[in-house]
């Protein structure tokens, strides 16, 4: 059998194949970007191409995931740029 590696999301905790998910990069420099194509190396996570998990990975105030998952400490202005840039990718409905 074929497995398919499955990723999960750090808001909603949901599995599912990696092309469902946006792919956060915190590389070596500190940097968290967000990896379109999966390129860059270091400690990555996953969130749902949704509004609901973006919007819970970078604004809850306790138990920040993105900055708990990523081991790294963002400011506000750092997560507003990622939140803006993924919202931005969204597909509207
Ligand atoms: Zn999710």
């Amino acid at each position: 059998m074929f497995h398919i590696p499955e990723r999960t999301c750090i808001a909603c905790r949901l599995k599912g194949p990696k092309k469902q998910f946006f792919k956060i990069v915190r590389n070596k420099e500190q940097q968290v970007l967000f990896d379109e194509y999966g390129k860059i190396d270091g400690r990555s996570v996953y969130l749902c191409k949704k509004f609901k998990c973006i919007d819970r990975a970078l604004h809850t105030k306790k138990g920040d995931p993105m900055q708990h998952h990523l081991k790294v400490k963002l400011a506000k202005e750092q997560k507003e740029e990622i939140f803006q840039q993924l919202e931005g990718l969204l597909e509207k409905e």
